[in-house]
């Protein structure tokens, strides 16, 4: 076949392919532009899943009429001029392709009037057929109105899922686009019908909880650190509120959501055994670097990035999120009814559901002493979330902080980089560690009940703890502290323990050898299924953990699903098999002296509200929640 250049329209489907794979794509594509163009409110409007209606309208710079036809047209851009730009972009859309592929797959039409001007202009495309330009009606802003989206490539249009899926769809990137432009007021309409409207916020905060759901307040940790050049503000959730899937786990960079597994990935990490493997943690993070540190041009979306340096990425996070949970006291409160059980309502998709109506959204604004205080400590993010703005290249946090300096003193807090925002927050562990309360720490104060569980109080109520699973987090760090120092202390045995094992598993010793000689185990094969403990770690020992059925489940568990492969999370579950063995059972009655030590280890020790599972160890029944309980309030 002879060479032939494509005709335009097929090149602009092609491009389509890539851009342009569904609705929300659309919709995503539009925003931008608009936040972009500067909007101050943004109101989207779908029918049908957005197969029938699109409509975008911004109150932007617009787009002057001369200039209508060249913005449809591919590779056309006002945000990009030299190869230079391609190097730090700031803005959202630069391939100037945006337009011609939703132009090329849908029957399209953009009014736009410029600010100055007392006139729209009106362009209509049809596939290939491009309307003159006309003059219209309409106010200052851009309105792109997208109709029969790949009415002209029925193999696309199959490819789309139920009209509820793709709005679903729709509705998560609204949620993402407003998280990250909280002072952009957003509207969404799906059929008809409001389902989403929120106000400019001068507050992150304010924005973050009306798209999470304003009933999570109190259960977000606001987080504000800046190191190795980056700049990270944020939201994380208390572990009770972790779901099954990552969608409360959401990350931006320099105002645009990313999806990086390394990102993902040191979030995760930063709440190992706080909350179950299988779960995800809420957390919305906000980071802010040079531009010409990532690669944003590795993705037709814009989805993916490519750091610099991604290893400093990944530590800077996860030890900004590590440290924020290890200051505040986790214990989660106890829930009265499913209706204001948080967890039971995040498993339900929040969006766009009919039943969710605009009410539901709008921020709470309560106006308790609580609510104050934290709003002040957000206001010093006002100004560097203005700084958000991604058409500003090369944000400068020092910049800021220097003008708040000057201008707001009170509000810079100089000590610590890694500090979070809210240390007023009534349930900081400072303020529980600092006043503790000697005078509880006597045998009367601690009840065991059923051999089950503990009882005692703390400065804000009453305590339920479960025996097993916080001695179990006991036993874990005072195993991860003696390790830290080197091999764990060993008994020999005055009897080798023989273990029988499966045949391939006998291979497996010498792999474990290293892993084994770290935890204080001597073992050797002593026939094609036997292996002889000759000596056992002392604090198991002790524990009267027996050494045969402990062996047989460390092989089983290598064998099976295999050790995690990096070291540090094997050495993390064979640490919580350990611990698990060696604990305090449910059922195990406790004595005085017992029931002091392990109350005085659970303000002693780190991550004391969780087993090394992410179960609770322990509950708080406030006097708050007591009063409310029994009528009082
Ligand atoms: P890109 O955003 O990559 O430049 P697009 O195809 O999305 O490419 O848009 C082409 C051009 O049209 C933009 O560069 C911008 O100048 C203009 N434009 C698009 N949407 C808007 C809008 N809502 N307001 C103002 N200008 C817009
Ligand atoms: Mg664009």
């Amino acid at each position: 076949m002879p060479i032939r250049a494509l005709p335009t329209l097929l090149i602009n489907q092609i491009a389509a392919g890539e851009v342009i794979e569904r609705p929300a794509s659309v919709v995503k594509e539009c925003v931008e532009n608009a936040i972009d163009a500067g909007a101050s409110r943004i109101d989207i409007a779908i029918e049908v899943g957005g197969k029938e209606l699109i409509r975008i309208s911004d109150d932007g710079d617009g787009i002057p009429e001369d200039e209508l036809e060249l913005a449809i047209a591919p590779h056309a851009t006002s945000k990009i001029t030299q190869q230079d730009d391609l190097d730090a972009i700031a803005t959202m859309g630069f391939r100037g392709e945006a337009l011609a592929s939703i132009a090329s797959v849908s029957r399209m039409s953009i009014v736009s009037r410029p600010r100055d001007q007392q006139q729209a202009a009106v362009i209509e495309v049809e596939g290939e057929q491009v309307h003159p330009v006309r003059p219209a009606a309409g106010p200052p802003g851009t309105t792109v109105t997208v109709r029969n989206l790949f009415f002209n490539t029925p193999a696309r249009r199959k490819f789309l899922r139920t009209d509820q899926t793709e709005t679903g769809r729709i509705g998560d990137v609204v949620d993402q686009l407003a998280l990250a432009h909280p002072a952009i007021a957003f509207r969404l309409r799906i059929d008809g019908r409001t389902t989403l409207d929120l106000p400019a916020e001068e507050l992150p905060r304010r924005r973050a909880v009306a798209i999470l759901g304003p009933e999570l307040d109190q259960q977000l940790i606001e987080l504000w650190t800046q190191d190795r050049g980056i700049d990270l503000w944020g939201l994380v959730g208390r572990p009770e509120i972790a779901r099954s899937n990552a969608k409360h786990l959401r990350t931006f960079l320099n105002g645009r959501m990313i999806n990086d597994r390394s990102l993902m990935h040191a979030v995760r990490e930063a709440y190992r055994g706080l909350i179950e493997p299988s779960r995800y943690p809420t957390a919305v993070l906000f980071l802010q670097m040079d531009p010409g540190q990532v690669d944003v041009n590795v993705h037709p979306a814009k989805a993916e990035v490519r750091f610099r340096n991604q290893g400093s990425v990944h530590g800077m996070v996860l030890s900004a999120v590590r440290s924020v949970l290890r200051e505040h006291d986790l214990t989660p409160g106890v829930q009265f009814s499913r209706d204001n059980d948080p967890a039971s309502h995040l498993a339900l998709p929040r969006m766009p559901t009919p039943e969710f109506g605009a009410g539901n959204v709008s921020s709470s604004s309560t106006g308790s002493d609580a609510q104050r205080t934290r709003d002040d400590d957000s206001s010093r993010f006002v100004e560097y979330f203005r700084q958000l703005n991604p058409t500003q290249k090369g944000f400068i946090y020092s910049e800021v902080k220097q003008a708040l300096r000057t201008e707001m003193p009170e509000l810079v807090d100089e000590s610590d980089d890694a500090k979070s925002g809210d240390d007023s927050e009534p349930g900081s562990a400072e303020s529980a560690r600092e006043e503790s309360l000697p005078s509880f720490r006597s045998a009367n104060d601690v009840m065991q009940v059923h051999s089950s569980f503990l009882v005692t109080q703390d400065e804000q109520g009453l305590l339920i703890i479960d025996q097993h699973a916080l001695h179990e987090r006991v036993m874990f760090e005072k195993l991860k502290e003696r390790l830290a120092a080197g091999p764990l202390e060993s008994q020999r045995l005055l009897m080798p323990a023989t273990v029988t094992v499966d045949r391939d598993q006998v291979d497996l010793l010498e792999s474990l050898q290293p892993l084994l000689t770290r935890l204080g185990i001597e073992a050797e094969p002593i026939g094609p299924t036997s292996i002889a403990v000759h000596a056992f770690t002392s604090l198991l020992f002790s524990r009267k953990v027996e050494p045969e059925p402990f062996i047989k489940e460390l092989f089983d568990k290598a064998s099976g699903d295999g050790l995690a492969d990096d070291s540090e999370a094997a050495l993390h579950e064979v640490l919580d098999m350990m611990a698990c063995k060696a604990a305090i059972k449910a059922g195990d009655r406790m004595s005085p002296d017992e029931l002091q030590e392990l109350l005085r280890y659970r303000e002693k020790i780190e991550r004391s509200s969780n087993c090394p599972h992410g179960r609770p160890t322990s509950l708080r029944l406030s006097i708050r929640d007591l009063e409310k309980q029994f009528g009082r309030s």
